[in-house]
């Protein structure tokens, strides 16, 4: 988990997946969005439960939780004082402040759907505001957050690398595209039609695109987006197709809708298996189901 804090109020926000370069506090005020190398801070608390531990305890006398000093597995590092601490850590060991970060609220206004025509609500994506059509399911990503969600997901298909045990792919044979009666959507913003385009020009998915406005996904797109790009249809890894072609077709469209409902943050086994230790992120998220 990546922390920040306000300078101002101290809210603390969990920024594990997000992008922007500032993000806007409660308060009013903006916090940059770096990372910290953290530093080697003496202990003086117990990550657990907060209590004054002396600065060579093992373990915290009143709640005998171990006092993790494996710099390995430091790697939360506190928004205050820039000390290094274990990902699960409560409190800090150095500066003893509490670890409650928020969700860092997301940009993004109530869009018609331009399937159903209801109005779309904005929910956070892989810490981007993101329209989400509650009927049809389709996604409008506003401006360029298609762009970032792509950037995202490659980069947790590169850091599986090519050795990693996953399979996914939601095209299936005689799933020509071109064949498939052609709607032209039109754009939630400013109602005129969008392109339709190829994503990567040869993965099949049809995406329709407004210049000026965004990108609309259609329910099960995003999920054959999270295909191609598994398969190394992005670039890296190209080899890894050619091998997951004699995996079980059932076996790929199931991981592919894993992978579709972890990029839209929605698988609860993940969630639930982070403990709910404040929000997963969504490459951390990502990662766990592509490594599982
Ligand atoms: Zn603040
Ligand atoms: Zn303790
Ligand atoms: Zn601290
Ligand atoms: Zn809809
Ligand atoms: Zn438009």
């Amino acid at each position: 988990m990546r922390l920040v804090a306000c300078r101002t109020c101290h809210t603390q926000y969990d920024v594990t997946s997000v992008v922007d370069a500032e993000i806007p506090c409660r308060c009013g005020e903006k916090i940059e969005n770096r990372s910290f190398d953290g530093i080697e801070a003496q202990v003086h608390r117990c990550g657990s439960c907060g209590a004054q531990v002396g600065a060579d305890a093992l373990s915290c006398e009143y709640c005998s939780s171990e006092i993790i000093r494996d710099d390995a597995q430091l790697s939360l590092i506190c928004p205050e004082c820039f000390g290094r601490n274990a990902e699960a850590s409560r409190y800090c060991t150095g500066c003893g402040v509490g670890f409650r970060p928020q969700q860092v609220e997301v940009e993004g206004v109530e869009l018609p759907c331009p399937v159903c025509g209801c109005l779309m609500p904005v929910r956070a994506i892989g810490g981007l505001g993101i329209n989400e059509c509650p009927q049809c399911n389709g996604i409008w990503a506003p401006e360029n957050r298609f762009d970032h969600l792509v950037t995202q997901a490659c980069e947790v298909a590169r850091k599986a690398g090519p050795g990693a045990s996953f399979a996914a792919s939601a095209r299936k044979a005689g799933a020509n595209p071109y064949l498939a009666k052609v709607v032209y959507r039109k754009c939630p913003v400013c109602d005129a039609h969008m392109r339709r385009a190829n994503f990567q020009k040869r993965s099949g998915v049809i995406v329709d695109r407004c210049h000026e406005h965004g990108t609309w996904l259609d329910a099960d797109e995003l999920e054959q987006i999270a295909g191609f790009i598994l398969e190394g249809g992005m670039g890296a890894g190209g080899e890894r197709a050619y091998a997951m072609k004699t995996e079980l077709n059932a076996m790929r469209r199931r991981e592919a809708a894993a992978l579709a409902r972890a990029i839209k943050g929605e698988s609860m086994t993940i969630e639930s298996a982070r403990e709910r230790s404040g929000n997963g992120g969504f490459l951390s998220m990502l990662l766990k189901e592509l490594l599982d």
